[in-house]
C-alpha cells in the first residue's frame, strides 16, 4: 500500500501506515493465538470488606511466543475494531463456563463483554446455549458491560438484558462514572452490580475526588444494587469505601493481582 504511488501517498504519514501494520499484525497474531491455544484466563479475587470470597473477574491473558503474557489493554482495542472480538468473546464465555461450573457455589464468575459482541443479533441465544452446554448455573454468570453499550438502541439492549436476566444472569456496568452516563436510563435497565472505576478508587485521600465515591455509591445503593470496588491496592481506600454502609464488594492487588486458573484454585482452595 505505501507505493500506491502518484499524490495519494502524500496523504498517509509513515506513523499512520506504521500503526496501520501493526494493527493488521496484531490481528493476525491474535487469529492464530485463538486457534492454537496461545489465549489464558486469569482470575482475580473478589472479596468482602472482612476479607471472604466472593467470586472473581475473568480478564484475559495473550501468552504471545516472543513478547511472554500480554495484558487486553495492548490488544482489546484493535480487536474490537472487527468482528475478531465476537471469536474471541465466545472462546472467553465458553471457556469461563466450563471454570464456573467447577467453581464451588455460591462464588460468582463475572466476564466482560464487548458491545461488538453484546450487539450481535445471537448474543442471548449464544449465552443460554452455552449455559445449558456447560451445566452452570446461570445466577452465578455477572456479565459486566460498559457505559457505551448504552448509547445506541436503548430498547433492544434492554430487551437482551430482560430475556438473559430471566434465565438468572446478573449484570454490571464497568467502569461506571467514566464514560456517556445518564441517570434516567440507569433505572430502567435491569442490572445487579456497579462498579466503580479504579480511577476513582486510587483517588480516595484527594477530597473533591472523593466525593465521586460517595456519589456513585449513593446511586447504587438508591437503586439497590450491588458496588464492587475495583483496583484497590491500599487499607486507607478499604477503610473509606467501608464506611459506606453499602452491599460493597472489594477488588484489587491489596487482596490479590489476576491469578492463573490453576494458582487461584491452590491458593483459595487447598488447605
Ligand atoms: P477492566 O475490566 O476495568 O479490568 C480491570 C483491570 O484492572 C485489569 O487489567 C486488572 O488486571 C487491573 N487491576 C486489578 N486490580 C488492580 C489494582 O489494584 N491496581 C491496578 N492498577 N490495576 C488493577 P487487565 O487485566 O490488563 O485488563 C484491562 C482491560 O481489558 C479490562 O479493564 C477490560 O476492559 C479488558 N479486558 C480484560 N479481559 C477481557 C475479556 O475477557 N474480554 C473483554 N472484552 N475485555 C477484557
Ligand atoms: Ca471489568
Ligand atoms: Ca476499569
Ligand atoms: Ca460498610
Amino acid at each position: 500500500a505505501k507505493d500506491a504511488g502518484g499524490n495519494q501517498t502524500a496523504v498517509y504519514d509513515v506513523s499512520y501506515s506504521t500503526e496501520l501494520e501493526k494493527r493488521y499484525e496484531i490481528e493476525r497474531e491474535l487469529r492464530l493465538a485463538l486457534n492454537d491455544s496461545g489465549l489464558e484466563l486469569y482470575l482475580q479475587p473478589q472479596v468482602r470488606e472482612n476479607g471472604e470470597l466472593v467470586g472473581a473477574e475473568v480478564l484475559l491473558r495473550w501468552n504471545h511466543p516472543s513478547r511472554g503474557m500480554v495484558s487486553p489493554a495492548d490488544f482489546i482495542a484493535v480487536a474490537e475494531q472487527t468482528d475478531l472480538i465476537v471469536d474471541l468473546g465466545k472462546w472467553i464465555v465458553r471457556a469461563a463456563l466450563a471454570e464456573l461450573k467447577r467453581l464451588p457455589a455460591p462464588l460468582t464468575l463475572a466476564i466482560n463483554i464487548s458491545p461488538r459482541q453484546f450487539r450481535k443479533y445471537d448474543f442471548v441465544y449464544f449465552i443460554e446455549h452455552e449455559l445449558q452446554q456447560s451445566g452452570a448455573d446461570p445466577s452465578r454468570l455477572i456479565l459486566e458491560v460498559t457505559e457505551n453499550l448504552f448509547v445506541e438502541d436503548l430498547g433492544d439492549i434492554i430487551s437482551k438484558m430482560e430475556a438473559l436476566q430471566q434465565s438468572g444472569v446478573q449484570f454490571s456496568i464497568d467502569d461506571f462514572g467514566t464514560g456517556y452516563s445518564s441517570l434516567s436510563y440507569l433505572q430502567r435497565l435491569p442490572l445487579q452490580e456497579l462498579k466503580i472505576d479504579k480511577s476513582f478508587v486510587q483517588a480516595v485521600g484527594n477530597q473533591e475526588q472523593q466525593a465521586i465515591v460517595d456519589s456513585i455509591v449513593a446511586i447504587a445503593s438508591n437503586l439497590r444494587l450491588r458496588i464492587v470496588a475495583e483496583g484497590v491496592e491500599t487499607q486507607e481506600q478499604v477503610d473509606y469505601l467501608a464506611r459506606h454502609d453499602a452491599d460493597m464488594v472489594l477488588q484489587g492487588y491489596l487482596f490479590d493481582k489476576p491469578l492463573p486458573i490453576e494458582d487461584f484454585h491452590r491458593n483459595y482452595f487447598t488447605s
